[in-house]
């Protein structure tokens, strides 16, 4: 596998082409970002623990009957992937109210759903990523009827295997962000990453937080929040 030219820098990864055309190398950035990028900031070690856990939990998933991007882990940081064309929406599931939907409907961090919810987000920087539904999606053409079906399908399916594991590993899963893409042939597979950045995972006893929200929220203790749910990924996996 050889690395190419940088395709795109976003906020938490670098993206690069290969000498293969159906195949990128995505490298894991420490940096972080909140609140559409205005708070910017490092969290040490982060790129190393996103770029394994993402690569672990979506080769579970793999089993599990979800296809995914994921091809072969290169190092620490690096990964090959399959190309995909991003389907330009944030897929976001949620067990538990927090962050903007607690905002959104005035409701306490914590309260536990019968159901998980699923929301849309528009993937656009420029407008905020607005919330939309799929009516919306399908009016701006950003993907077809049957494609959003089958991205709910697999969202709910991620949900369910993920909220298992991490109970085993005594974590709660609150809410997380998908993205999905389309293969050459059109066929949607889950794309970018699993991790603490984008997901809510609270301790099952305790409630401590350990994710992203730590950093959002000043709280400190960002690094080893990490490192902690990380390793109880490794005890369970
Ligand atoms: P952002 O663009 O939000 O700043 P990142 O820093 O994570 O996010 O950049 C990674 C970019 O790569 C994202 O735009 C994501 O949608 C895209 N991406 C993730 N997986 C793939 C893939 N398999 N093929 C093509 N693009 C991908
Ligand atoms: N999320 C994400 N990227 C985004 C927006 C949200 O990964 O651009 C994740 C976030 O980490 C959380 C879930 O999606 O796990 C729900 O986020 P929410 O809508 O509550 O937004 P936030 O409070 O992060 O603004």
């Amino acid at each position: 596998m050889i690395k190419r030219e940088q395709l795109y820098e976003g906020k938490a990864k670098k993206v690069f082409m290969t000498d293969d055309p159906e195949l990128l190398i995505v490298s894991y950035k420490d940096d972080a970002t909140a609140f559409n990028g205005l708070k910017k900031g490092t969290i040490v070690g982060k790129g190393v623990i996103n770029n394994r856990m993402s690569n672990l939990l979506m080769q579970m998933l793999e089993k599990a009957g979800v296809p995914t991007h994921f091809v072969e882990e290169l190092n620490d940081r690096e990964t090959v992937v399959k190309k995909v064309s991003i389907v330009p929406l944030e897929v976001i599931i949620r067990n538990i109210a927090a962050g903007s939907f607690s905002k959104r409907f005035g409701v306490p961090e914590g309260v536990v759903f019968e159901r998980p919810t699923i929301e849309f987000s528009y993937k656009n920087d420029e407008l905020g990523d607005p919330l939309m539904n799929s009516y919306h999606a399908l009016a701006l053409k950003l993907a077809t009827e049957e494609e959003i079906e089958t991205i709910k399908r697999y969202a709910f399916k991620v949900n369910e295997e993920l909220k298992k594991f991490w109970l085993e590993c005594g974590v709660t899963l609150v809410d997380f962000k998908l993205e999905f893409g389309r293969l050459k042939d059109g066929t949607i597979v889950l794309a970018d990453e699993i991790s603490p950045d984008t997901s809510r995972l609270w301790d099952v006893k305790t409630g401590e937080k350990l994710d992203k929200d730590r950093f959002r929220r000043d709280m400190g203790g960002v690094e080893d929040a990490y490192a902690e749910v990380m390793k109880r990924l490794m005890e369970n996996i």
